[in-house]
């Protein structure tokens, strides 16, 4: 029978450790010569051989495009909850290349030596059994509860969850008995055999156990991928198997893919000359003539994905449409990588598909694919967004967040290029030995492609401006799956727009910058008593408009709790490596209330921003306000204060902005209240509640900020863009996304579907 797998084609490699990188070699070759997998035996007992994981994990770093996979790995001697973790992690380093193929062991003196427990073959099918459920259960790293597994063999008492493999990783099982072949049928993804060890007929027999155990099991026969390990010679023609020259090789293969469902093949041989023309003479003529019978046969195509995960799709997505050159980044309710990427870092979802993408090309297919389907779509690149909503619940979200790239453009004007899934961490560390940085933000985690679509207000704001202000040019997808190039000179209308607005008018894919020098700062970290908080909101505003440029201050506080001391935290950033200048810049803030706490030094930028990123777990939808500020004026102090005594916000902080914001023209970009010294942001728990309070500061403001706005009332729209800068917004928007496909952060409507 032909399952009706794309035909694949493999190399299996001797992981012989006495000229330890000719395995390497021959892996890197494979990869050359085209092969999708390359594959290593593993006998962890054999003092000949590396050791397998060392060499995948080696050769993965080695190389770039192949898939990698054990043929096949010793289960007695890997204990499975390690060895799922290890199996995630190479997957996750190596962007989805791992494939997992596993074996009961055999040579049971050797691994007795090693300190294994010899099962009976009984025995070794049950604990194989088990292990399945433990790779399986640390890899569903959605689940809450701690894994439990009572076996005979392997016992999990709460074993923690994770990570997630980057992709549904499968589990191919080696093995030749019956109750290992109707396990297969149970449980597996695939069976990996070796022709050597067949006799006539044992194929094709195997291949009827494991189908009628499938179905037992409810499952499509067609789920699990049938491989096999072929070995031969290239020469003249003889009556041998695979001893021959490649039209005999083809004749010979070809009924194993048609009449017995092999679909993927793996030459075992450390020949270079064999691995060479395995590739160029019959593994293409091989796929053509399976191509071939296939289209005259009709032949279905086999399903991707399991039962179990086909029956989680959501309504409304044509999941069999997804272009072919998305899947490999398409990830589904049910793929084991979908709790990595359902939710972002403030906001739970539940989309019907993500589409990890990696080039323009593939975000321009993503876009066009996401159009012809009836739900909604998001737009996710490090997936920090607020009023970016850049998850849904039964929709598509295009995630960039594999598109990382950091690219110097021209050293001596310090143009750089930068992809928007790239987060600010990466930025500030890639700029560091340059002696430049780049004001983003104050956090590391935030991701490039939603900040500098909108605004950037960081650490080096007052001196250096908004992020978006360093922008020269953008490289976008639009709507209609166009790409351009936007700067001051090459659609400057579109340039203008996407500084601040940036999320309505297409999927920036890639950034050009202008960054700046900048050397070791000061970071000074305050505690403060903020009884009398409007005093100390008072006097800090006063002294941030006093202070030179190079100081930038951002004052945090957040609900009072009953009997405790209120207080407030600063933190600034003094653009100088002069101790000196630091103190002097620091001290005036310093003594805006009393002090509880301080510390102060000088350490790289990238210091400041660096982060580990850790899985998005985002519960609820965030409640966040904003507002620009000229002044903290006596009463706008007294009316913060009340808000903090209301308790409805548990967050309330201010941000110096001012200084290099307001040298750019308001009409330059697409973020125009350039004249406001401050940013006010809080966050809150119930809407209604924050809102209500918030009026009563709303008078004192000149604008909001958009990327810290949830508020989805009409009027924010007008808050953040006044009546010129809208017009300009909508008329843009109507001519590169008429339809408004780009709407899911601070939408501007066009004209006609907004009624205006
Ligand atoms: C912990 C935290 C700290 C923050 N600190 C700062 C700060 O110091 N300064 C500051 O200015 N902001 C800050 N922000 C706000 C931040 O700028 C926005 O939330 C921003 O949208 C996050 O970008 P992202 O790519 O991580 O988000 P995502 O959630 O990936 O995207 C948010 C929205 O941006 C749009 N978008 C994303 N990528 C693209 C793209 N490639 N092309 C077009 N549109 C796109 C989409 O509409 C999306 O919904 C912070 C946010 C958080 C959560």
């Amino acid at each position: 029978m032909d399952y009706g797998h794309p035909l694949e084609f493999g190399t299996f490699i001797t992981p012989t450790n006495n000229s330890p990188q000719a395995p390497v070699a021959l892996a890197r070759l494979s990869e050359q010569l085209g092969y999708d997998l390359v594959t290593f035996q593993d006998h962890p007992y054999q003092p000949r051989f590396l050791d397998t994981w060392t060499l995948m994990t080696w050769v993965a770093a080695q190389t770039e495009r192949i898939r990698i996979a054990p043929n096949v790995l010793n289960i007695p001697m890997r204990p499975p909850a390690v060895l799922a973790r290890a199996a995630a992690s190479l997957d996750l380093l190596s962007n989805g290349r791992f494939d997992l193929a596993l074996g009961a062991g055999g040579f049971w003196d050797a691994m007795e030596a090693m300190g294994a427990q010899r099962l009976t073959p009984a025995e070794s099918v049950d604990a194989f059994d088990e292990a399945f459920d433990v790779i399986r259960g640390i890899w569903a790293a959605g689940e809450r509860t701690p894994l439990k597994v009572d076996g005979e063999h392997y016992r999990l008492n709460g074993a923690k969850r994770g990570p997630a493999p980057a992709h549904d990783l499968p589990i191919w099982v080696g093995a030749l008995k019956p109750r290992m072949l109707r396990l297969i049928g149970r449980k597996a993804d695939g069976w990996l055999p070796s022709l050597a060890y067949l006799k006539p007929g044992d194929l094709r027999a195997g291949m009827a156990v494991i189908d009628e155990s499938a179905k037992q099991a409810g499952r499509d026969p067609r789920e699990i991928r049938r491989l096999l390990n072929v070995w031969g010679q290239f020469g003249p023609p003889s009556g041998g198997f695979l001893q021959g020259p490649s039209a005999q090789w083809i004749e010979q293969l070809l009924p194993l893919a048609l009449e017995d469902g092999v679909s993927t093949f793996i030459v075992g041989s450390d020949d270079p000359d064999v691995l060479q023309q395995f590739a160029a003479e019959v593994a293409p003529a091989l796929r053509e003539a399976v191509d071939r019978e296939r289209a005259g046969a009709a032949v279905a195509s086999a399903p991707t994905r399991s039962a179990t995960v086909l029956a989680q799709r959501r309504d409304g997505i044509a999941y069999d449409a997804i272009p072919a050159a998305l899947r490999f980044g398409a990830i589904e309710p049910g793929d084991p990588g979908y709790a990595a990427v359902r939710s972002t870092y403030l906001r739970a979802g539940a989309p019907g598909l993500v589409l990890q993408v990696r080039t323009a090309a593939e975000v321009a297919a993503a876009i066009a694919y996401a159009r012809s389907q009836p739900v909604a779509l998001a737009i996710r690149s490090g997936g920090h967004g607020i009023s970016g909503r850049s998850t849904n619940d039964g929709g598509i979200v295009i995630d960039l967040s594999k598109m990382t790239g950091i690219e110097v453009l021209d050293e001596s004007t310090r143009r750089v290029r930068i992809e928007p899934g790239a987060r600010w961490s990466d930025v500030a560390a890639a700029l560091a030995p340059h002696g430049w940085a780049l004001s983003s933000g104050d956090y590391g985690g935030v991701g490039v492609g939603g900040l500098a679509t909108a605004g950037g207000i960081g650490w080096l704001v007052r001196e250096h401006g908004l992020t978006i202000d360093h922008l020269r040019a953008v490289d976008l997808v639009l709507a209609d799956g166009s790409q351009v190039h936007a700067s001051e000179q090459e659609n400057p209308d579109l340039f203008w727009g996407v500084r601040g607005a940036g999320s309505n008018f297409g999927v920036v894919t890639a950034f050009e910058f202008e960054v700046d020098e900048v050397g070791d700062v000061g970071f000074g970290q305050f505690v403060f008593d903020a009884t009398d908080t409007a005093a100390l909101l008072e006097r800090w505003g006063a002294a941030v408009e006093a202070a030179p440029r190079d100081t930038t201050s951002f004052l945090l506080t957040g609900r009072r709790q009953p009997g405790r001391q209120p207080m407030a935290q600063m933190f600034s950033v003094v653009d100088s490596h002069d101790p000196e200048t630091v103190v002097d810049r620091l001290q005036p803030l310093a003594e805006v209330a009393p002090l509880l706490d301080q510390t102060a030094q000088i350490l790289p930028y990238a210091r400041i921003m660096n982060v580990t990123p850790s899985q998005h777990n985002g519960q609820g939808d965030p409640v966040s306000r904003s507002g620009l500020l000229e002044h903290i004026t006596p009463e706008f102090a007294a009316a913060a204060a009340r808000l903090l005594e209301s308790g409805a916000v548990y967050f309330f902080q201010i941000r110096s902005v001012g200084g290099a914001v307001a040298d750019v023209h308001p009409a330059a970009t697409a973020y125009p209240n350039r004249s406001a010294n401050f940013s006010v942001t809080a966050f809150g728990s119930n809407r209604d509640l924050v809102n209500r309070h918030w009026d009563d500061l709303y008078g004192h403001f000149s604008g909001l900020y958009i990327n810290f706005e949830t508020d989805l009332r009409p009027e924010r729209l007008t808050d953040a863009y006044p009546p010129e800068t809208m017009r300009r917004l909508r008329e843009l928007k109507s001519r590169v996304d008429p339809d408004n496909v780009f709407r899911d952060n601070f939408n501007i409507a066009p004209p006609v579907l907004a009624g205006v």
